[in-house]
């Protein structure tokens, strides 16, 4: 039995069944707190993981919509859930040679992942939540962090629980499953109400579904593969499809503009992706064959092309990023 399984149930066993909500958060703090989960050897691997091409793309957007709104000196470069810190260190070396000289703000809750970002990004500033940045213009970019915050499950209109059963931990019930994300709505809320007020541009990007709908999307990930739910909490990644029809509607109803949804392989190639991979097959002709895998792997629609999704929520005052008409 795990450590975190062992409290689980003793708190199940003294308060009662927790909702998918509560074991989700719990299993997640615990998993993130305790490891570097990413790589080979880790499980699972995103997109900046795979290529500087990916982060040197989201650098070249950012910083082509800052110029276009006039280079304001305040902007700062803002990430939530940076992992080893890989996207922002490629991202600022891009937004560097354009002339950005703006702070460093992370939002990181794991002290083992914000040790990494620290050897990568030194003169960063770190936070535990999204409300906590600075009010200030952003150029911000969240990949692969809204998929691990909460979700809440309905079953029937009823919440959906886990308890202890004879076997171990169980779900109390099983039936069409409505998904929800409050912490969700709450990070994209706090970011775009900074955005309207101080300007700015957030990317979203994630696995996810254009429209809300019905159906369980919850999954438990360890050595880059499906692992059950319940088996090992807080030794596997728990995590849902971003629903980027609530996401949308929190960024507008929080006075932001939002751009249309864009699968992320056809978002890459009008950035340009195939000529950054040509460049770099050029100047390193012995890593060719890696840039073209890293290229398909990451525009490839059997790949992380179609599945992965991109959308912007930009200040009305400025302009609209590139990559989305
Ligand atoms: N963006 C990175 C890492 C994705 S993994 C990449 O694409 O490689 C998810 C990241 O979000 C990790 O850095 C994790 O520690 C962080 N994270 C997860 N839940 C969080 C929370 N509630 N608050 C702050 N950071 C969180």
């Amino acid at each position: 039995m795990t450590p975190l399984e062992r409290a689980l149930r003793e708190r199940i066993a003294a308060e009662g069944p927790i909702t998918v909500e509560t074991y989700m958060e719990a299993c997640n703090a615990y998993y993130y707190a305790t490891r570097d989960p990413l790589g080979a050897r880790g499980d699972f691997t995103t997109a900046p993981e795979i290529s500087q091409m990916f982060g040197e793309m989201i650098g070249a957007a950012l910083a082509d919509c800052w110029r276009r709104a006039g280079s304001q000196s305040d902007a700062i470069y803002a990430e939530l859930g940076p992992g080893r810190g890989t996207l922002a260190a490629d991202a600022l070396r891009v937004l560097r040679s354009a002339g950005f000289r703006g702070e460093v703000h992370l939002v990181e809750n794991s002290p083992v992942l914000r040790d990494l970002q620290r050897q990568m990004l030194p003169d960063a500033h770190w936070h535990e939540l999204v409300d906590e940045l600075p009010a200030k213009p952003l150029l911000l970019i969240a990949s692969e962090f809204l998929d691990a915050l909460p979700i809440r499950q309905h079953v029937a209109g009823i919440e959906r629980r886990v308890m202890v059963a004879a076997g171990g931990l169980a779900f109390e019930r099983d039936g069409e499953i409505i998904e929800t994300s409050p912490a969700r709505e709450q990070a994209v809320s706090a970011i775009a109400t900074c955005i309207a007020a101080k300007g700015g541009l957030a990317l979203i990007i994630d696995y996810g579904h254009a429209r809300s709908a019905a159906g369980d999307t919850l999954q438990a990930v360890r050595g880059h593969g499906f692992a059950p739910l319940l088996a090992s909490p807080g030794e596997q990644d728990l995590t849902s499809h971003v629903d980027f029809q609530s996401v949308a509607e929190a960024a507008s109803a929080a006075g932001a503009s939002v751009t249309p949804l864009v699968p992320q392989g056809e978002w890459l190639i009008r950035l340009g992706i195939e000529a950054r991979a040509q460049a770099l097959s050029s100047a390193h002709p012995e890593w060719a064959e890696e840039t073209q895998r890293a290229l398909d792997r990451l525009t490839g629609r059997e790949q992380m092309g179609e599945l992965f999704k991109v959308i912007a929520i930009h200040s009305p005052e400025w302009p609209i990023p590139t990559g989305f008409e």
